[in-house]
């Protein structure tokens, strides 16, 4: 069993599809929503974290890109505002993977997207509110 923490965006010809229906039942996968900002007739957004045998949820995620369902992983919508960040390393010891480090050197802090994982540590700890998840 694994899980997957995704976003994804439908255009607005299959907002109204019972799409996850068909996750749940042909792939027989779980799923458990985050967030959902969907309305008729407009771009939905769907952040969910989809769980099953790795095999059952690479073929439904193959589903919902051949259906044209746009999908990113999480932690690609975790973001840090450069211009806010004061590089004052609040957020380097709260990072779990090191996606977040602090150069020696420069005293600089970087964030590096790929080792981010999305646990929001971060989100709430930055005081001028630099780390972001955006929808
Ligand atoms: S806590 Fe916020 S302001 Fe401080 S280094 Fe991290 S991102 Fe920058
Ligand atoms: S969301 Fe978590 S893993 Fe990602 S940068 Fe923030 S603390 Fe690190």
């Amino acid at each position: 069993m694994i899980s997957r923490k995704l976003v994804l965006r439908f255009p607005t010809h299959l907002v109204d599809k019972p799409i996850i229906y068909r996750l749940v039942k042909d792939y027989d996968l779980v799923f458990n929503i985050l967030k959902a900002d969907i309305s008729p007739q407009e771009e939905g957004v769907l952040v969910f974290e989809l769980s099953g045998e790795p095999q059952a949820v690479e073929s439904g995620v193959a589903y919902l890109r051949d259906l044209g369902v746009h999908i990113q992983p999480f932690s690609e919508d975790v973001r840090r505002d450069e211009d806010k960040c004061t590089h004052c390393g609040v957020c380097v010891v709260m990072c779990p993977t090191g996606a977040l480090s602090i150069d020696r050197t420069t005293m600089l802090v970087s964030f590096d997207s790929s080792k981010c994982i999305a646990c929001e540590a971060c989100i709430e700890a930055c005081p001028p509110r630099a780390m972001q998840i955006r929808f």
